[in-house]
């Protein structure tokens, strides 16, 4: 039955993922608004490490014509990703091709292109409720002021980021019993802080050029860590984070500055910028969809559960969602079944992957930090194994390399042991993604097979 509504669709918020899945909705020729609580001129700006893969950036010039980062929106061509244990010098190095962006520029260049595709942009207005009739979302409640507002639409997209605002109101009927959770459970949240610095002049220039450094440490607990990414020739992109769910740490600024102190005291840098944010570091929700809308980005859990790298998937899931609600709305039909293309898009690439980044989580957990330093120093990992881990593909060793790899970490097998669990995990997650069913009906039984062959209770 048709309804009246204000637009085709509705988009909360104007990160990465609400405003590509906006930008690619008007682009197939269907009305948006899109809706954020910011001004038009800081939506996008975000506290974050920055670093964004050029597979995504590569995937939006071929599917949308939109170009890569450039000019003053790229602060560093970034080559490499390292991974570092106890000691920054321990390290062992992937190829890693990307960016560290500038985002609020970023995110202006994308905002531009969507309100030339012809989106309305409201700027400060935040949501604060949903409309729903039938079992099915209709719109937001936002204001402008104090002014109370709402704006219907066929289809409504939460891209509101870890606020989640519209999956936070779904009632509980829409909720897939639960398997869309208002809250995330705290071993599954990493609270984060952050500092962009300028090192002063004279100050020895970093090492880090064209690098992003993940450092575990033992003060830190897995899967938490403290970064440094290279941010042009004299700034870095420096941060640290753990689980929400750990007892007895420091305030994270306490921390931060003592790991800091390890690389540069106080008075070889200025701080430019410094704030924090949560980030949801779980697989995905086993359904991104329901009657009337989608999760996308980091309200749908779109984050890798090891690196905590959320900017390209939020990008990618915008895209997938505009292109599911384009097949909704070309039928008429906004029901979770119309949108499910959406739901294997992602599980058949991001699902599986991010469900091995919660494997490599587990395994770094099982080995700590002085396990990890000790495979690396040893040289266990070859930098395309870490590469095909980090991408979420399978490591295969003939039977004289695994057991060169075993005589090189002698006698610590224990790692070993826990590596050849994930390396067997990681085939059941394959397996079991790619059968990621074709309709909501199967959805249950999907998960509880997936539930008992990997020991979750997602
Ligand atoms: C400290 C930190 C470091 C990170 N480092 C990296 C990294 O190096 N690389 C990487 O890939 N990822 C990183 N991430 C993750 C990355 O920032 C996110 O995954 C990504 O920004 C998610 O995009 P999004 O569009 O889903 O949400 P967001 O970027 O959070 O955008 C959400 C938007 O919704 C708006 N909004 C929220 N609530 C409402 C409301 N009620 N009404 C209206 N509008 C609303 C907000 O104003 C915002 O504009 C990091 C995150 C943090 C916190």
């Amino acid at each position: 039955m048709s309804r009246e509504v204000d637009y085709d669709a509705i988009v909360v918020g104007g990160g990465p993922a609400g405003s590509i899945c906006a930008f690619t909705l008007a682009r197939k020729g269907h009305s948006v608004a899109l809706l954020d609580k910011k001004k038009r001129d800081r939506i996008g700006d975000k506290t974050c490490g920055d670093a964004l893969d050029k597979q995504t950036v590569d995937l939006l010039k071929e599917n949308l014509g939109i170009d890569e980062p450039h000019g003053k929106e790229v602060s560093d061509i970034i080559r490499y990703m390292s991974i570092a244990a106890n000691n920054i010098d321990n390290k062992a190095t992937l190829t890693a091709p990307g960016y560290v962006v500038d985002r609020l520029e970023y995110a202006k260049r994308l905002l531009d292109l969507c309100e030339k595709e012809g989106v309305t942009i409201i700027p400060q207005a935040p949501v604060r409720d949903i409309i729903v009739e039938n079992n099915q979302l209709c719109g937001v409640v936002f204001y402008q002021g104090n002014e109370k507002k709402s704006l219907k639409a066929h289809l409504t997209i939460d891209a509101s980021g870890s606020y989640a605002v519209i999956r936070k109101k779904l009632p509980e009927s829409m909720r897939y019993n639960g398997i869309i959770s208002k809250e995330i459970s705290p071993d599954m949240v990493w609270p984060t802080y952050r500092e962009i610095i300028e090192l002063n002049e004279g100050v020895k220039y970093h090492q880090w050029k064209n690098e992003i450094v993940l450092l575990y440490e033992k003060s830190i607990p897995i899967p938490g860590y403290f970064w440094i990414f290279s941010k042009g020739d004299n700034q870095l992109n420096i941060g640290i984070g753990w689980l929400k769910s750990e007892k007895n740490m420091p305030p994270l600024k306490e921390a931060f500055l003592k790991e800091m102190k390890k690389y540069y005291s106080q008075d070889m840098y200025r701080v430019l910028k410094s704030g924090g944010g949560q980030i949801p570091i779980r697989p995905p929700f086993d359904t991104l969809v329901f009657n009337g809308g989608a999760l996308v980005g980091d309200a749908a859990c779109l984050v890798h559960p090891t690196t905590a790298e959320g900017h390209g998937p939020a990008l990618e899931s915008g895209y997938y969602c505009a292109l599911a609600c384009d097949y909704a709305l070309s039928k008429g039909d906004y029901s979770d079944n119309s949108l499910w293309q959406y739901n294997r898009q992602i599980m058949n690439h991001l699902g599986e992957k991010h469900a091995i980044g919660l494997l490599i989580r587990q395994f770094l957990e099982n080995i700590g930090s002085n396990g990890l330093e000790y495979l690396i120093r040893k040289q266990f990992f070859t930098n395309e194994d870490l590469d095909k881990l980090v991408r979420g593909q399978k490591i295969k060793l003939s039977v004289f390399e695994q057991l060169k790899r075993v005589f090189r970490v002698f006698p610590k097998w224990g790692s070993i042991l826990s590596l050849q669990r994930m390396i067997k995990s990681i085939d059941v997650v394959k397996q079991i993604y790619s059968q990621y069913p074709e309709n909501p009906n199967e959805l249950e039984k999907w998960r509880k097979l997936r539930n008992e062959k990997l020991n979750w209770n997602f």
